[in-house]
Formats: structure tokens, sequence, C-alpha cells
């Protein structure tokens, strides 16, 4: 019979919201089982998210500052890209900072354990290896924290088995460099990634459905990144639809429909980049008598407890905005719930950061918000233009608001 691991809390998910929470708990003198299906833990965020995103934006910081250093009198010579090194670099990134978590979980005593997890009861969950149905275990547990995250939101007009159309994760293992490339979705990841394979040598074109490029942030904040890649990317097509992709052909046609697009375009390469979805509902939470709202995620109060009283949920499974550092929060609140202790959620603002070139940064009610809730505000906004730093940096396009 397969052995039946006892802990106070099983955590089912190592990404920041679930190795946070395990690690908090473990401190605070609990047995801590944490469940994970990928090879490592980290989750979306360190393995296909913010840090290999991250490293391959600053190279192409690097290759935008040796291009725009001509206006200084400072000349070098075109860059040559070697994907390679670029992908080893990216991996050894990844590496070190999963590496250093497996080391924190160990020095804790916190067990991994590897496999996808899946509730069998309220305080049991089977952790099936991928591959081995048969070495299958059960953790019993007295709280558990479900931390399983989100994945990319796949349009199903839109062939996913064609290895020229690509999700985010697809995207950052740089298969190659394709001469057009066409980005579904103006939002934050589709920029950053836009913005990498723009300096890698992709002629890019953007194509988001509403009429704003990173539609929640406001729109005098957008604009100093929407100039710079209107004149820099092939086309930027805002208010339009994808409406099909062709991938029969040796390049993809692609079907618009917007009032400034043309009614196809060809490309070499799309990326989808349309949001992410839950994955709440793949560990049989609504076996166990919880419901899922209607976007997929599992509610939470601020002491991020689910309606199961012994069960909470962190991360992109609890809620927008799917992000870093909210996940990692709520993380420790959850642990520390478990422990006893008078800990909740109430955050006053959660940061918002675009790291294209210029960045975007936001935190708080932003002017859309504020109109929308009928809240009364003035703004105070200042001009980089004005700026010495800024002027000396190039970066004069630049704009900081703040709301009163
Ligand atoms: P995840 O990181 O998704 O981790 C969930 C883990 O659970 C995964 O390891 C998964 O394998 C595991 N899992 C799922 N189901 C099971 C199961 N049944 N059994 C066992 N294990 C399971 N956020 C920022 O704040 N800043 C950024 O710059 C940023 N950049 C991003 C760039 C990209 C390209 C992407 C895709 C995301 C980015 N994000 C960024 C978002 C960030 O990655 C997520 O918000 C964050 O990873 C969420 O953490 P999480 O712990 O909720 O879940």
């Amino acid at each position: 019979m397969a052995e039946t691991i006892q802990c106070d809390l099983a955590v089912i998910g190592g990404g920041p919201g679930g190795y946070t929470a395990a690690f908090r708990a473990a401190d605070l003198g609990k047995t801590v089982v944490l469940i994970e299906e990928g090879e490592r833990i980290g989750g979306v965020c360190l393995n296909v998210g913010c840090i290999p995103s991250k490293t391959l934006l600053h190279a192409a910081e690097i290759i935008a500052e040796a291009r725009d250093a001509a206006a200084y009198g400072v000349k070098f010579p075109a860059p040559e890209i070697d994907l390679d090194t670029l992908r080893g670099k990216k991996d050894q990134v990844i590496g070190k900072l999963t590496g250093g978590l497996a080391g924190l979980a160990k020095a804790r005593k916190v067990r991994i354990l590897r496999g996808r997890g899946h509730f069998t009861s309220p305080n049991t969950i089977q952790v099936t290896p991928a591959g081995a149905p048969s070495e299958a275990r059960q953790v019993r547990f007295e709280n558990t924290i479900i931390a399983v995250g989100s994945a990319p939101v796949k349009l199903p007009f839109i062939p996913s088995d064609d290895p020229r159309i690509w999700d985010s994760t697809d995207a950052l293992a740089l298969p190659f460099i394709p001469g057009r490339l066409a980005v579904l979705g103006g939002g934050i990841i589709g920029l950053e990634m836009a913005q990498v394979y723009a300096a890698l040598g992709s002629r890019v074109t953007i194509i988001e459905m509403l009429d704003q490029i990173i539609p929640p942030a406001d729109a005098d904040l957008v604009r100093p990144l929407a100039m710079k890649i209107a004149k820099e990317y092939k086309a930027v097509y805002t208010s339009t639809k994808l409406t099909g992709v062709d991938a029969a052909t040796e390049v993809l046609s692609i079907s618009l429909e917007g009032p400034k697009a043309p009614s196809s375009i060809e490309a070499d390469a799309l990326l989808v980049a349309v949001g992410r979805r839950p994955n709440g509902g793949l560990v049989g939470a609504e076996s166990i008598g919880i419901r899922l709202d209607e976007k997929g995620f599992i509610p939470v109060n601020e002491r991020l407890a689910t309606e199961v009283p012994n069960i909470y949920a962190v991360g992109d499974a609890a809620g927008n905005p799917m992000l870093a550092h909210k996940a990692v929060h709520e993380g420790k609140i959850a642990a520390e719930v478990i422990a006893g202790m008078k800990s909740a959620f109430t955050p006053m603002g959660i940061p918002s950061v675009a790291y294209t070139d210029p960045e975007i940064a936001w935190v708080g009610y932003t002017e859309k918000e504020a109109r929308a809730a009928g809240v009364d505000y003035e703004k105070g906004a200042f001009p980089w233009a004005a700026g010495g730093r800024a002027l000396a940096a190039a970066q004069s396009h630049g704009i900081t608001k703040a709301l009163f």
C-alpha cells in the first residue's frame, strides 16, 4: 500500500504563493509538505514568467542602449545575436533562483513532493507523479493552501499545435527569431515579449481588442510607450479583433477586424497573450465543496480562507491581480492565519509594472477607477521633458502623475 504522509500543512503548488506560505508556516513551527508537479519549485514566476522575461528584457535594453548611444557620439557596430548563449544566461538565472529555493526548503525541513495534487477529501490529497500513477501517495493534513496558479488562455479558433504559434512560455524558450512577429494582446506580457523580439530583430505587429494598450492603466501614462512603439514596430492595431489564423501555408495569414487594420496580415510567428486563467478547477476543489466564481477563481476572505474551514487559497488561483508580489504576500498571510496569528490581506494598493521601455508603473486608484467609483480627486503631473536628469539620460518622454 502506498505511503501516507501526515503533516500540519499541505501546500499545493510551489510558485511564489506556495513556497512563501510553506516557508512561513515552517518558520512558525508547522510540519509542511509542498506539492509541486513541475520539475522545480518557483512556479510560473521563476520558471516561465517574471524572471526569464526580465532576463531577456535586460538583453533587449543592452541592445537598445548600444543603438541609442550613437546620439552621444558613441558608436557600436550592429549586435550579433547568439541565441544559445542568451538562452543559457536565462536558464542560469532561473537555475540559481530555483536552486536557492530548494536550499531554503531543505533548511526549513519543508518536504517537497513531486507530482500532481488532487483532493480526495477535505483532509487528504493524492499526489501522482507524472507518468507513474502506481507511485501515487496520500497526504493527510490539518490545513491546506491551494496555490496552483494560472495558465495562458488558449483561443479555440487559433491552432495550438503549430510551432509558429506561441504562448508566453513558448516565446520565452526563444525557439527562433521570426522576421515578422504578430502579438495578439497588448497587455503587459504581450508588450514585454514584443520588446524582446523587436530588439532581437523581429518586425512586430501588436493586435489589441480594446482601444488602448495596457488597458487597465490611464491613457496618459501609456502614451509615451504607445508613441515609441508606434514608431518602432511594424504596426499597432488597437480596437482590433483577430478573427482567424490560416496556418496551412508557409507564412501565417492572420485575419483582422478593426477600424484601421487591414483585413489580413502575414507573420512568421504569432504570440497569443490574451490573459491567463486560474488553475483552481484542476485540483478537484469542487468535489470537496469549494465553488469557483464565474472566472474560475477560488473565492477567499481577507484571511485567505475558502468556504471550507481548513482550506485556504492564494496567488493567481485566488483572484486578480495575477502578480507575483501579491501571491507572495497572500502566501505569508495564509500561513500566519493557519498558525493562529491575527493576520489579514488588506492592501491599500498593489503596484503594477510593465517592464517595457519606457517602463510604466502605477499603484492605487487610476483616474479611470476613481471616476468609475465616483471618487472626487485632484491631480498633479510632471512631464519629464522639464527634468534635467531625464533629459541627460534621453528619457524626456516620461511623465509622473499623482492623484489626491
Ligand atoms: P504560479 O507561479 O503559477 O505557481 C503555481 C505552481 O503550482 C506551478 O509551479 C504549477 O506547476 C503548480 N501546480 C499547478 N497545479 C498543480 C497540481 N494540481 N499539483 C501540483 N502542482 C501544481 N508578475 C509580477 O509580479 N511581475 C512580473 O514581472 C511578472 N512577469 C510575468 C511574465 C510572464 C511571461 C508571466 C506568464 C507572468 C508574469 N507575472 C509577473 C505573473 C506571475 O508569474 C504570477 O502572478 C505568479 O507566478 C503567481 O504565483 P502563484 O504562486 O499564484 O502561481
